[in-house]
């Protein structure tokens, strides 16, 4: 893993998804097999393979500060091309720090992860408006999620962070994206943890030598995805958590 420290030259991005992104890291510990963000090798120079490397922006937090006095307030999504919670946040805080930045200054936020270290900033978090925060969970079947998410977070540990984070009285939601095989159980293990819920095949490109590796070619069949959302959305619309397919 190569990991090193840079300036970066801004961080508050024009996004398609909401106002803004921030992004305090470039590249991924987690090296999902299927990740769209591994374009960023080609903006940044990086020839090491997907998750193998990732440059901290170190000035993230002072670039923030001098772009919102700047720019009109907007939702930011946190983050979009890299999990801000990914095992590295633990030692360099940007993403803590981006978020206090960001909550003192009543911008609203929308956090988006794997990993379970968000529980961390609770503090942060409650006293938050207009604030949610969503774990990804695109399997309910820990052995596929090795297959295909090997390095990130176990399902166990992020739907004690769902739970937790609920608890705390932060709105929470869950992206079920991209769908992956075994999703079948998700519904009842999120009672009571969201307050909705995301489903999206999103774009299976990348991880398709995953699904060919193991046989579970049939699992990428459109046939698959609308009928095991269909059945997602109805069982978590019943539980009372509001789904929407993508
Ligand atoms: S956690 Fe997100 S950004 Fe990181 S590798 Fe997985 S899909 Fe990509």
């Amino acid at each position: 893993m190569i990991v090193r420290e840079i300036q970066a030259k801004s961080i508050l991005s024009p996004s398609k998804i909401y106002d803004y992104a921030v992004n305090p890291y470039t590249g991924c510990q987690h090296a999902c097999s299927y990740c769209y963000a591994r374009f960023m090798r080609r903006f940044t120079g990086h020839k090491e393979p997907w998750g193998d490397f990732v440059d901290a922006k170190i000035n993230a937090p002072d670039l923030l500060i001098l772009e919102i006095r700047k720019k009109k307030p907007g939702k930011v999504w946190v983050s979009g091309v890299c999990d801000p919670y990914q095992p590295l946040e633990r030692r360099f805080e940007l993403t803590r720090s981006c978020l206090r930045i960001l909550v003192d200054n009543g911008w609203p936020v929308v956090v988006q992860t794997r990993g379970p270290l968000v529980v961390r900033d609770v503090d942060i978090l409650k006293g938050a408006k207009n604030t949610e925060v969503g774990l990804t969970i695109g399997t309910a079947d820990d052995a596929m999620r090795r297959l295909f998410e090997p390095q990130a977070p176990p399902i166990s540990a992020r739907l004690r962070a769902l739970e937790e984070l609920h608890k705390a009285g932060i709105t929470t939601f869950v992206m079920i994206a991209p769908l992956l095989p075994g999703a079948e159980r998700l519904a009842g293990l999120l009672a009571n943890k969201a307050d909705h819920v995301l489903i999206d095949r999103m774009n299976y490109a990348y991880g398709t030598w995953v699904y060919r590796k193991h046989g579970l070619e049939a699992k990428l069949d459109e046939d698959y995805f609308r009928q095991t959302a269909a059945q997602l959305a109805e069982e978590l619309e019943a539980s009372g958590i509001a789904t929407r397919v993508i």
